[in-house]
């Protein structure tokens, strides 16, 4: 039995597609009305065997929401402020996510990191703000391509994952989904392979168990960087990998299915 599998901690396979600034509402309704129709043969299967997620762009939530009901996919933000209201121009508070009934937020994307200048400090902010709430963190992680050059990769994943453990408790352990996304690998076509991929995915986990205790075992980690169809099943099969955050794979709805159930197959 793998550690994927162990009884009190089995973690169900989360699959989630990263929209990014892609896809206006209407196309986001196009999607879904291509997309379920795939995913129906395995609605059985979906929340026990594997999960899917959208996350697409702020104007979209609420018109993919509605196509998304009954359906078991669920629905993803991009992003949150860290406060709870006010003067915030162009911001999106966890209030208004919850009221749209999304199931997680991406937190410390690498786009967030290096083009808007988010640091740690204001995505602990937003971990703490989604501690006890009803939508998940799903804390992105990873090392730019000369930091896995100066052999700094363990190092940069394991303070970015702590500067949010250390900001949070006992409330945000339980909820936690962790993407491992090499920055060098996304968008750009080149993939970590399987291998090392679970080399940082078990080092992301030994962090988690010493951290959260037997809670860490059941956390999820996902990986993300130019995920495609044809190199899902492999990184998926790697002990570690839990899933995948996925972008450019994910805005065409027979790829993102293909993707999607290239889980089911190594659940
Ligand atoms: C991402 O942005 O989270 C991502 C993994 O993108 P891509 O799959 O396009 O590399």
């Amino acid at each position: 039995m793998t550690d994927k599998m162990t009884d009190s901690t089995r973690r169900v396979p989360l699959i989630v597609a990263n929209w990014k600034m892609n896809l206006t509402a209407s196309e986001a309704a196009a999607f879904a009305a291509r997309f379920l129709p795939r995913m129906q043969p395995h609605v059985e299967d979906l929340g026990t065997r594997f999960e899917v997620a959208i996350a697409p762009a702020y104007p979209a939530l609420e018109r993919l929401g509605q196509a998304l009901k009954d359906s078991k996919i669920q629905l993803a933000a991009q992003n949150l402020h860290c406060e709870e209201s006010g003067a915030f121009t162009g911001e999106v508070s966890l209030a208004m996510l919850e009221d749209l009934e999304c199931d997680f937020a991406l937190i410390g994307h690498s786009e967030r990191r290096q083009i808007f200048g988010e640091l740690d400090d204001v995505i602990a902010a937003k971990a703490r703000r989604l501690e006890g709430s009803s939508v998940c963190p799903i804390l992105c992680v990873g090392e730019t391509l000369d930091q896995r050059e100066r052999d700094a990769t363990l190092a940069v994943v394991g303070s970015q994952l702590s500067a949010v453990l250390d900001a949070t408790g006992d409330g945000l352990a339980s909820q936690l989904v962790v993407a491992y996304e090499p920055v060098w690998a996304i968008g750009t076509g080149r993939t970590a392979t399987p291998e090392m991929a679970q080399a940082v995915h078990a080092a992301i986990r030994k962090t988690l168990v010493s951290r959260l205790g037997e809670v860490g075992h059941g956390t999820r980690i996902l990986y993300g960087g130019s995920v495609k169809p044809s190199n899902a099943r492999e990184l998926l099969s790697q002990p570690d990998v839990d899933g995948a955050l996925v972008g450019g794979a994910s805005l065409d709805p027979d790829s993102f299915a293909k993707l999607a159930l290239a889980s089911l197959e190594t659940s």
